[in-house]
């Protein structure tokens, strides 16, 4: 009889491991659809096939705006823009359009300041004008840029919603990565944008956005995932989205960071920040 028991015993708690694992392979693949509905159908595909580009990604630019279109945009047609506001990031802009306090003031073609809404709850900061950013104008414009467009409208946001920055706004030449006397020298033009829009939350984009602004030599893989704190607001860190193109299986790491900054915005998550990154 006992032994009978002990063998029922060891039945159930195999169903209940069964139980659990399939519930954990639920959930996983629960987040893995989300994702992909949201921005990033290809990530097995990409992989599979050595494919580094999403062909969704190919699609023409839906919201990028202009300087015009922002100055005069109502965001959601429901928010009224600062006109003060926007007189003080017009004025850093003229400043930094002037700006010769590193070498990429003769190298770049156009000065690449910030776009998007001046009364932004949410906003994006990523690392220095590309080639396509350094032509137009504009930051976040190239094949990065519309996967940043896609993740925005992945937690259902436009463009029109967010302010969107580097830490740089000149193109170092070839894409290569900032020096650390150019990030010291231009942080003051961000520095002062977040202190104008004065977002509820940021996001960084990369390593060289959060380490600046966390001031910490930590990597990007062990900031990521949490919210730590910039003067007081709330900052979220995640992967630079031409970290993405370059490796699209960690979409679904973004996704889960991101959708913390969607619950952050909606009030149904409360954030516990942390000032000490690593
Ligand atoms: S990168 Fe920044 S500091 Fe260097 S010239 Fe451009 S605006 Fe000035």
């Amino acid at each position: 009889m006992k032994k009978l028991s002990e063998l029922q015993d060891r039945q159930i708690h195999s169903l209940d491991d069964v139980k659990r694992g399939l519930s954990s392979l639920l959930n996983s693949v629960k987040a893995r659809i989300e994702m992909e509905k949201g921005f990033g159908v290809d990530a097995f595909l990409a992989t599979r096939q050595n494919k580094a580009v999403n062909p969704a990604l190919n699609s023409p630019e839906k919201h990028i705006l202009t300087e015009t279109s922002i100055a005069t945009a109502s965001p959601g047609g429901q928010t009224p823009l600062n006109k003060e506001q926007i007189q003080l990031l017009e004025n850093l802009k003229n400043e930094a359009a002037g700006c010769q306090k590193c070498s990429l003031s003769k190298t770049r073609t156009n000065l690449v300041f910030g776009v998007g809404n001046h009364k932004a709850e949410l906003m994006f900061v990523g690392e220095a004008p590309g080639r396509d950013e350094d032509l137009q104008g504009e930051p976040f414009v190239g094949r990065a840029g519309q996967l940043l467009t896609k993740i925005i409208e992945a937690i259902g946001m436009k463009r029109t919603d967010v302010y969107i920055a580097n830490v740089l706004k000149c193109r170092p030449p070839g894409n290569r990565s900032p020096l650390p006397d150019e990030i010291a020298l231009c942080t003051s033009y961000l520095t002062k944008q977040i202190d104008i829009i004065k977002p509820k939350v940021l996001c960084a984009l990369g390593t060289f956005a959060a380490q600046t602004l966390l001031n910490t030599k930590a990597p990007v893989g062990t900031l990521r995932g949490r919210f730590h704190e910039y003067q007081g607001i709330p900052m979220m860190v995640t992967y630079h989205p031409a970290y993405l193109l370059r490796n699209p299986n960690d979409k679904v790491k973004v996704w889960e960071d991101i959708k913390k900054v969607r619950d952050f915005l909606a009030g149904t998550l409360p954030v516990a920040t942390t000032t000490q990154p690593g």
